[in-house]
């Protein structure tokens, strides 16, 4: 089956107003291509919900903070066209940059609460790029509900944030993250990882997952995160940007577990930049109060060994 580009807004415009005034929601995954099955499973979970289907690609230089990793970011349309082709997508957008950004562009949305930390302490600028291209994209393709993974979670806060203040009438579902079978959270960006920091990376979601147990089993969480950091540098990280317990929706940092917690990390495996996140419950009934469980030599990961599958 061949699929639709559409490669302008206003093209892309008129076909979803038809199908809007057909009565037909229009169901949107925006995408930066390179597309791999964390992709796919957004693109399924739209096409059991909406009787169409847009995904959109494109590169948006207005989200990266560094000109470098925007250069090396991989385009492969030709292979995303073939990916997409067997999930009966109606559409996909993939505009060029000067259609998205025409000359005398000079509108930016800003966000802030759940964007203001994380990602947005480390990427200046990056939510606010973010932030204005959905809201371009919504526009073009008339969506009525928008997919996003949840691999990216502070992202997923940020865009749930700006449909609401900005009253855009998109519905924002989350997807989980897709991962490989060692835990490592699938990415457009671990196509760059060497064979040595790919057995770095695999050591995130380990650690992350190790911490999580830990901190739901009562030890303190701010030795918790420390000790997890030490584990991440021991596997190889040469960087690591942050590992925090945040509260899911507004990402302020929390010093004890509860409902609705969250651990994000970002390190760097090999000049690589990699995110992850997890849910972390509160500590199990009766454990907080008990002594924090004593460390195994060197790791978290030793000290819960057996503990904790992969993060979800
Ligand atoms: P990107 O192309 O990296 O900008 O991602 C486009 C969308 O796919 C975002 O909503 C991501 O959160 C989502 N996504 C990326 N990787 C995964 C994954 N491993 N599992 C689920 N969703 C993902």
């Amino acid at each position: 089956m061949s699929v639709t580009v559409v490669r302008t807004a206003a093209a892309m415009r008129a076909l979803a107003l038809g199908w809007r005034q057909a009565g037909q929601t229009v169901g949107v995954v925006p995408t930066m291509g390179a597309l791999h099955a964390g992709h796919a499973s957004l693109v399924r979970a739209a096409r059991a919900d909406c009787a169409r289907v847009v995904v959109t690609i494109f590169v948006n230089p207005a989200q990266f903070d560094r000109a470098e990793d925007l250069a090396r970011y991989p385009r492969t349309e030709a292979a995303d066209l073939a990916l997409l082709a067997p999930l009966g997508v109606d559409a996909v957008l993939a505009p060029p940059a000067a259609e998205v950004y025409p000359e005398g562009f000079a509108t930016q949305v800003r966000v802030g609460g759940p964007a203001d930390r994380l990602e947005g302490q480390h990427r200046p600028g990056h939510f606010d790029g973010v932030a204005t291209v959905v809201t371009k994209l919504f526009g073009m393709t008339a969506a009525g509900r928008a997919y996003f993974g949840e691999k990216d979670w502070q992202q997923l806060q940020v865009v749930r944030r700006l449909a609401a203040d900005l009253d855009l009438g998109v519905e924002v579902v989350a997807c989980p993250t897709v991962r490989e079978a060692d835990g490592l959270a699938l990415s457009s960006r671990n196509a760059r990882l060497s064979p040595a920091a790919r057995q770095v990376a695999a050591a995130l979601p380990r650690v992350m997952s190790a911490v999580a147990a830990a901190i739901r089993a009562g030890m303190a969480v701010p030795g918790a995160l420390a000790v997890g950091r030490q584990d991440l540098a021991a596997a190889g990280f040469e960087k690591v940007d942050y590992l925090e317990l945040c509260d899911e929706r507004t990402l302020e940092p929390l010093e004890a577990p509860r409902g609705g917690a969250r651990l994000l990390a970002a390190a760097w495996a090999g000049g690589v930049r990699l995110i992850d996140n997890i849910a972390v419950a509160a500590a199990e009934p009766g454990a907080r109060g008990r002594p924090a469980p004593s460390r195994s030599p060197g790791s978290i990961s030793g000290m819960m060994k057996g503990r904790g599958a992969f993060p979800r």
